[in-house]
């Protein structure tokens, strides 16, 4: 879709900090830092929200969900929780409408991940070089 901000992710016409990408699938770091290491899973193709999904799509972006929040939390000693969540709808409070499946780290010492889970736009305290610190250390972590 020409004017949705993640199909032009997906295209690579908009930078992106990429924890993992397959044929089906891409997970990249979510712009705003909610705690450190949040990130976004998206289906390439663009779908709007859940609604949308068939079996094949749901099992093609869900199914890599666990590996992908094992590496976020193996990404750093104090994760030890995991918020996933799933916006569908404006009333729901989705704002980017190509489907997206939040993992948010929560860290047992809210000192590190700096803000504790407040909805709240934090990249204001991420230069280039952190999202590139943090995605590294996640793509280190990923299985196979
Ligand atoms: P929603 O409110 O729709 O569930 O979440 C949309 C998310 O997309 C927000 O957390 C927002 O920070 C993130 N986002 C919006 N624009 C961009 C962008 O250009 N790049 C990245 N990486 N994330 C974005
Ligand atoms: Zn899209």
């Amino acid at each position: 879709m020409t004017d949705c901000i993640f199909c032009k992710i997906i295209q690579g016409e908009i930078p992106s900090y990429k924890v993992y990408e397959d044929e089906k699938v891409l997970a990249f770091l979510d712009i705003s830092q909610v705690t450190k290491g949040h990130t976004l899973v998206v289906p390439k193709k663009h779908v709007e929200n859940i609604f949308e999904y068939d079996e094949a799509l749901a099992a093609d972006v869900f199914s890599k969900i666990p590996a992908i929040s094992r590496a976020i939390r193996a990404h750093h000693p104090a994760v030890k929780g995991m918020n996933i969540l799933n916006n569908n709808g404006s009333l729901a409070y989705q704002s980017v409408f190509h489907s997206h499946v939040h993992l948010i780290p929560r860290y047992e010492d809210e000192s590190i991940d700096g803000f504790g889970l407040k909805w709240e736009t934090h990249n204001e305290h991420y230069q280039p070089e952190d999202y590139q610190t943090i995605v590294e250390t996640i793509k280190e972590k990923m299985e196979g």
